[in-house]
């Protein structure tokens, strides 16, 4: 294979890095990279394992000198999220994506698509560290877990007997300089509100709410930005107020962490409906809109298109309303700021998908909180509002949040040999997007967790991209690491 960043640093970790970008890896299709981790354990004589989730484990024994101490667990998953520009044709699923390196010789990203920095440049860097058998390190468990982007579906498979260390280095952060050292947990309430329909004469006439920032909801439900689905259920409850109509759909989002940006109805009205007196309330609600959220989403809008009269089948009185009533008045975004983290959410929710059928529209919300009990009063919240109006709820994707811990010791390690090499001090974070590190807390007792990354921007986007010398400094900083850990 041809190595386009031959001669960068690091360069062993770049070798590993464009091979495994030139094997299709999207979550769920993790088969061929799995298989690859298993070949290069086999070509190393190393122990292993591969499970039926494809999750590979990685075991080294320590250096001469290192046989005492503690061993340590480095962790990154395998899968990346496969996003693409609208004119690329390249198909993700058996397509190898193209590595182009930017003019400052320096920023890596993809030919319009996700790179997979997130999490390929932990599974790089792994096998760099594995490969080289004169590096000194204690013993090393080197765990590559599947559909981290997906519900974290590897982790939660994985079993945890053969793993001995508990001191674990999570590779998949994005902020250099930056010790994660806790996340929320999430679960998923899906919401379902069984239609009866009917068939219907009348002016047809479409709403539609977009121009959202929207964003990860891990990362920016904090900023206090709209979401298009609680918009659209707003208007359409408002709106039932001052006009008469029938519903037909509502649809809006398409992943239960993303901040929906858009979002739209079909409605019905009365034939004979003053279309301009609805088309200038809406206008007007627009207005509003835009004044609530000129700091946050200053493109918002609002806009109605009226068809022609014709025969629908729309939702029958007592759907629509336990629909739109639960539209209107769902919890959403921050229900509360950490006491302990400053600007931190504790506990979030969003309704990221919102979807219609003949018979059913369906809502999911993903809840998210760094305190598990504050996840299951949130979802329970959720599920009886549902209940209450006569829909009914079931729970998955489940994830236990990873708790911050004042007392840990390897975090301290890692603090001082930070301050040490670069004078300054690390920024402790805890998120309120999602790490692994929670579900394998609750599989390793006792376990002592922190993670890190190089810089690396826009992930899930086809912008993402990484920074070689900052990946080059986490790097040689996890050598240090392992050098330090005697
Ligand atoms: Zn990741």
């Amino acid at each position: 294979m041809q190595y386009k960043l031959a001669g960068k640093e690091p360069r062993a970790v770049l070798r590993y890095f464009e091979e495994i970008a030139a094997i299709p890896h999207g979550s769920r299709n993790t088969k061929a990279i799995s298989d690859y981790l298993v070949r290069f354990a086999k070509e190393h004589e190393l122990r292993y394992f591969q499970d039926e989730v494809n999750n590979v484990v990685i075991f080294a024994d320590a250096s001469p000198g290192y046989e005492e101490a503690e061993r340590i667990v480095l962790q990154g998953h395998m899968d990346m999220v496969c996003e693409k520009n609208a004119d690329v044709v390249l198909d993700m699923e058996t397509e190898p994506i193209v590595l182009v390196l930017d003019e400052d010789g320096d920023t890596l990203r993809a030919d319009g698509t996700t790179l997979g920095g997130d999490d390929g440049i932990a599974v790089a860097m792994m096998l760099a560290i594995l490969e080289d058998k004169t590096l000194p390190h204690p013993g090393l468990d080197c765990i590559f877990t599947v559909d981290e982007e997906v519900g974290m579906d590897g982790a939660e498979a994985l079993d945890c007997a053969a793993i001995h260390g508990r001191k674990l280095l999570n590779l998949d952060s994005e902020e250099e300089g930056v010790f994660t050292a806790g996340c929320a947990g999430g679960v998923q309430p899906h919401i379902t509100f069984p239609v009866e329909r009917k068939e219907k004469k009348g002016l047809p006439f479409m709403i539609r709410v977009s121009g959202l920032r929207g964003g990860h909801s891990g990362e920016c439900i904090g900023l206090g930005r709209a979401n298009a689905n609680q918009i659209l259920g707003r208007v359409l409850c408002v709106l039932g107020k001052e006009f008469s109509f029938r519903l037909i759909r509502m649809d809006g989002g398409s992943k239960d962490n993303a901040i929906t940006r858009e979002a739209e109805a079909e409605l019905l009205f009365p034939c004979g409906t003053d279309r301009a007196a609805v088309t200038a309330w809406l206008d007007g609600f627009a207005e509003l809109l835009r004044n609530e959220y000129q700091f946050t989403d200053a493109g918002i809008s609002l806009a109605g298109e009226w068809g022609e009269e014709t025969a629908r089948r729309v939702m029958k009185r007592k759907s629509a309303r336990a629909v739109l009533c639960f539209l209107a008045v769902f919890p959403y975004g921050v229900q509360e700021f950490s006491p302990a983290f400053a600007g931190l959410p504790q506990t979030s929710l969003n309704l990221g998908i919102l979807k219609t059928e003949e018979n059913a529209v369906r809502a999911v919300f993903l809840v998210r909180s760094s305190v598990n009990s504050q996840k299951d009063m949130m979802a329970d919240r959720v599920v009886s509002l549902a209940e209450a109006l006569g829909g009914s709820a079931e729970l998955s994707g489940c994830y236990p949040a990873w708790e911050y811990q004042a007392q840990s010791p390897f975090r301290d390690i890692m603090a001082r040999l930070y301050e040490e090499q670069t004078g300054k001090k690390p920024r402790i974070a805890v998120i309120h997007g999602g790490l692994e590190c929670g579900l394998l807390s609750g599989k390793l007792p006792g376990l002592d967790a922190v993670s890190i990354g190089p810089d690396m921007k826009d992930i899930h986007t086809p912008n993402e991209h990484f920074s070689l010398r900052s990946a080059d400094r986490v790097y040689q900083f996890v050598l240090s690491l392992l050098r330090e850990s005697r």
